[in-house]
């Protein structure tokens, strides 16, 4: 990295396989050339295979992790990925709040691509009311985006809409439903903005299994953008092009005998 460069911050579980969680989001911002500091919420033992434990870390020292970042740290965007528990959303709400963070990205990471739990079924709720409010912008999957309205999956463009409407009527400024869990030969993104503009971002669906870190990293790239200044539609751009170069290239760099990560680049 070279010249001035801002700074991220992820808050968000371990990997130990390093292909999803922080190490997807550290190597994302390397990639941006944005610098990366890292508040740890939960250790995952797991490979590209599946996870075989997670170890939630206490509350109070994820508070002093907040504390120790923005007590010192110019943090100029903060990516969310797995929280774990209810007890952790709130500590980690109250942080966010405390050090009036700015330009926060919240992937509601639930279920990995293994389909390992990494929320507590009670803790959907939590960040619902503790969290999507906080979140400049939301970036659901799916299966995440129904969850979060007790709702079925959407599976037409204009359900999409309607869950995006009803999203940020609980309180999301900005939200981006991703497409990737849909079917047909677009992955399509539906950006809806706080004035209620909506835009559209697709992409080639790309045939592989190798999509492990997919949501981490694609949250994490539009957390750099927004740390570099960019407009919310301009980082959404950006990292959407980086997430599909990364998915990409995944199977020309394997990793493990599973799911693979992508590839940063
Ligand atoms: N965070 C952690 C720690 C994970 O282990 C995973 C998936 O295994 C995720 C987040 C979500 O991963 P993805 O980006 O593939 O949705």
């Amino acid at each position: 990295m070279s010249g001035p460069h801002p700074i991220a911050l992820t808050i968000a579980g371990s990997d130990s396989s390093g292909g999803a969680g922080i190490q997807a989001d550290l190597k994302t911002f390397a990639a941006h050339q944005v610098y990366g500091a890292s508040v740890i919420v939960a250790l995952t033992a797991q490979n590209t295979k599946g996870v075989s434990a997670i170890h939630a870390v206490p509350a109070d020292f994820v508070s002093k992790q907040i504390d120790a970042v923005f007590e010192d740290l110019d943090v100029a965007a903060v990516k969310i990925g797995m929280l774990a528990t209810a007890e952790l959303i709130e500590t980690v709400a109250a942080g966010l709040r405390r050090h009036k963070a700015r330009n926060i990205v919240l992937d509601p990471v639930m279920i990995a691509a293994s389909g390992a739990r990494l929320l507590e079924n009670d803790a959907v709720d939590a960040i619902r009311r503790h969290i999507l409010p906080l979140a400049t912008l939301s970036t659901p999957n799916l299966p995440e985006a129904a969850a979060l309205l007790g709702s079925s999956v959407a599976e037409t463009e204009a359900a999409i809409d309607e869950q995006a409407d009803r999203l940020a009527a609980l309180g999301a400024a900005n939200v981006l439903i991703k497409g990737g869990h849909g079917s047909g030969e677009t992955s399509s993104d539906l950006l809806l903005l706080a004035g209620g503009a909506r835009h559209r971002f697709d992409a080639p669906r790309i045939a592989t299994r190798n999509t492990h870190g997919t949501g981490c990293t694609l949250s994490s790239a539009i957390a750099s953008g927004l740390a570099k200044g960019l407009a919310l539609p301009e980082a959404v751009g950006h990292a959407k092009t980086y997430i599909t170069a990364a998915i990409a290239a995944a199977d020309e760099v394997p990793v493990g005998h599973g799911h693979g990560p992508v590839h940063h680049f």
